[in-house]
């Protein structure tokens, strides 16, 4: 069985090679996922630019204006993290509307992967740390509103916490976020997601993958959501510059396969994102992101 992967290549265009976010990575993620065997014409979906509507479900129309216009003060750009471009303009556009359409093909076969997505900082009406649209938020907010699901469990295993997911959704009892993280990575100032568990940055990786596994259980049961967004960020990869995580790329690649095999095992529908993930070795770390995909076709077919 193919399994739904959805990607755009707009997602890596052209930037700074020298700026510490490796935009080349979406690019070169689905090359990996075609030379592997995982992604052709067939499996391949391509989401256009989203709508304002759907965007609004999640910001302040006043904030996307303001970023579409180029008009963000000095402070909010370097909040962001990127240089604004036409080119980051457009992807950004793109990328919520493909979490979401990850989504719907979840809810359709049972699991679906997005080249991208995971931008869990951005707030509701502000870029930050890498984030500007908050596609978590924007695809929970959507599916609810269209009554396509009665619950959603944002489970987000980045190694920062997903503090704008939290903060957007904190009044949205039908969202249940659960972040693990590392206690000591950014955001300094952490919000409060319905679950939190801060990581010490000493924790062994067997410890780490048993909170994984025993956390998203426990969740399955007390929630019983009808789709789980899956944040698979490898910022906890034990080489990451931004991550203080020790985790090694064998325990990743167990940790995807327990998120997916137990999502399985529960019926419940699953949509993948990458999430964060920095390494100047821009294949090796495209190739890491690579391992959520892996686990899908491993555990799904
Ligand atoms: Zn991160």
């Amino acid at each position: 069985m193919l399994i739904p992967i959805v990607s755009n290549p707009f997602y890596s265009f052209s930037f700074p090679d020298s700026h510490r976010f490796p935009m080349e990575k979406f690019g070169l993620l689905e090359t990996i996922c075609r030379e592997k065997g995982w992604l052709n014409d067939k499996n391949y979906f391509r989401p256009g630019t989203a709508k304002m509507a759907l965007l609004a479900q999640a910001h302040c129309s006043d904030y996307l204006s303001r970023f579409m216009n180029n008009q963000q003060t000095k402070q909010e750009l370097r909040r962001m993290g990127l240089p604004w471009s036409e080119g980051l303009r457009k992807r950004t556009l793109i990328s919520p509307n493909g979490t979401f359409l990850t989504a719907q093909l979840a809810l359709k076969n049972g699991v679906a992967c997005h080249l991208a997505g995971g931008t869990h900082h951005a707030h509701y009406d502000f870029a930050s740390g890498f984030c500007i649209l908050n596609d978590l938020a924007i695809t929970a907010k959507a599916l609810l509103a269209q009554n396509k699901v009665k619950k959603v469990l944002i489970f987000d295993c980045d190694v920062h916490q997903g503090d704008g997911t939290a903060s957007i959704l904190a009044d949205e009892p039908r969202a249940f976020t659960c972040s693990i993280h590392c206690e000591k990575n950014f955001p300094a100032r952490k919000a409060k997601s319905d679950l939190d568990l801060g990581l010490a940055a000493s924790i062994s990786e067997q410890d780490y993958l048993l909170t994984v596994e025993s956390s998203l259980k426990g969740l399955i049961h007390t929630q019983q959501p009808d789709l789980i967004i899956y944040d698979a960020g490898v910022d906890i990869f034990e080489g990451d510059p931004l991550g203080l995580l020790s985790i090694s790329e064998e325990s990743i690649r167990m940790r995807e396969h327990i998120v997916l095999a137990l999502c399985k095992e529960a019926g419940i529908p699953v949509a993948t994102v990458i999430g964060g993930g920095y390494d100047d070795d821009r294949l090796a770390l495209a190739r890491r992101h690579a391992l959520v995909v892996e686990a899908a076709y491993s555990v799904f077919s």
